[in-house]
């Protein structure tokens, strides 16, 4: 189980699977949060928040929504836009750095050939 929070603790989360490594991604907007994410099922993740405390960001082919708290700005987790989707992530950036610091992190090309370049 991870637990994270933003800055702010309008929005926290907690994430029920062990992941066998975050993801780093270079793509246009990931690069730009700083994001580390942690991929899972919605349905073994949980956000608690207000429904109007974070702004969604969709671009692109507009799969996914990025969650980003409007009170302190920290970047917390994207969704699936489609209901029926099967991932999502959480930003462990939010999550206390003991808590995943045995975990690897691996680096997505998300950028160019969506593929991990380690
Ligand atoms: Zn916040």
């Amino acid at each position: 189980m991870l637990r994270g929070s933003c800055h702010c603790g309008a929005v926290k989360f907690e994430f029920r699977e062990k992941p066998e490594w975050l993801t780093e991604c270079n793509c246009s907007a990931c690069r730009r949060y700083g994001t580390v994410w942690a991929h899972g099922s919605p349905e073994n993740v949980t956000v608690k928040s207000d429904p109007d405390a974070t702004f969604r960001y969709v671009w692109g082919d507009k799969d996914l929504e990025f969650h980003t708290c409007k009170t302190c700005g920290n970047t917390t987790h994207w969704a699936p836009t489609d209901p029926n989707g099967d991932r999502m992530a959480v930003n462990t950036r939010l999550v206390p750095a003991e808590d995943v610091k045995d975990i690897r992190v691996r680096h997505f090309d998300g950028a160019d050939t969506w593929r991990f370049v380690d």
